[in-house]
């Protein structure tokens, strides 16, 4: 029997290796994605691409330096229409998947597992933004959707951004929810150093990356330390200071009659039922109800 008191620790995990020239991640979310997915009633194979999306978010949101709101979305023309997760520099994360279940139903579900992004996303793209706030440059990337899984699409992205060689390994498992990604990216070769020696260490970094399977990178009984002492100690691997990430979303009662303000009230009192407005936040469900009073109340200056 498996020990039901452990369970992955939400946490993103910076990690070096300095022999081999690579700084990586490994992150690793369990209660987060029942935070996250337990409000909605996804079908599993939308509950394992958004938990993918949320450990993607998670490690590529942990390498960029910034002050507001990462946002990883992925758009296709499939049966999964949306799935995206934001995740702001304070570690909060949110996130929501749209899909249409008709055609969800028609889809062969060993097809979904083995090659995710074609058979439930279908033709699209991956983007990501980086929004500071108002006045600000917004960073954004994006990419066709290339290739079965959403790694494969990561690594289009990589390959083709002018950033810093990457490679990751995502996995992700059901009941409970679970999701892991290990990144290793290499750093710009020290001067003077040996081309060929530098191109070995990257290969080296990255083959015992991939060693790692997906059981090992979802196991909680298998601490991140041990997993990252397994596949580097020859090479002398440290780790820094860890971060944890938490479901948090930024919904609020004045955010939403803001915008129900932004309507003219006739159209507003159209949308009640029983005199009652009630909406809905789509990132973590939560209602906000409003009565006859508190529409009349929101036109009042
Ligand atoms: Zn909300």
């Amino acid at each position: 029997m498996p020990d039901v008191t452990l369970s992955l620790d939400d946490v993103v995990q910076p990690f070096h290796v300095d022999a081999l020239g690579v700084n990586g991640r490994v992150v690793r979310l369990g209660p987060i994605l029942g935070q996250l997915v337990g409000p909605h009633d996804y079908p599993p194979v939308v509950a394992d691409l958004l938990s993918q999306v949320v450990v993607l978010a998670a490690t590529l949101s942990s390498v960029l330096k910034f002050d507001g709101v990462f946002t990883l979305q992925v758009q296709g023309d499939g049966p999964v229409g949306l799935v995206m997760a934001d995740v702001t520099s304070a570690g909060g994360v949110r996130s929501y998947a749209r899909y249409d279940a008709d055609r969800l139903a028609a889809v062969d579900a060993a097809g979904a597992q083995g090659a995710p992004v074609p058979a439930l996303l279908g033709s699209g793209y991956l983007a990501f933004t980086v929004d500071q706030g108002p006045d600000t440059d917004r960073y954004q990337g994006i990419t066709e959707l290339v290739g079965a899984t959403l790694a494969d699409c990561a690594h289009d992205y990589f390959r083709q951004s002018e950033q810093l060689e990457t490679a990751i390994l995502l996995a992700s498992g059901a009941d409970p929810l679970a999701a892991g990604a290990i990144m290793v990216q290499r750093l710009p070769d020290k001067r003077g150093a040996d081309k060929d020696e530098a191109e070995e260490a990257w290969r080296r970094a990255v083959i015992l990356m991939s060693s790692l399977s997906s059981g090992e990178l979802l196991d909680p009984a298998v601490t991140t330390d041990r997993l990252l002492y397994r596949l580097y100690h020859q090479d002398g691997v440290r780790v820094t200071e860890g971060r944890p990430v938490k479901q948090s979303c930024r919904c609020s009662r004045d955010k939403v009659e803001m915008t129900l303000r932004s309507f003219p009230q006739a159209e507003i009192e159209d949308m009640a039922e029983d005199g009652k407005v009630t909406v809905i936040c789509e990132f973590c469900r939560t209602d906000y109800v409003f009565g006859p009073d508190q529409i009349e109340a929101l036109y009042q200056d």
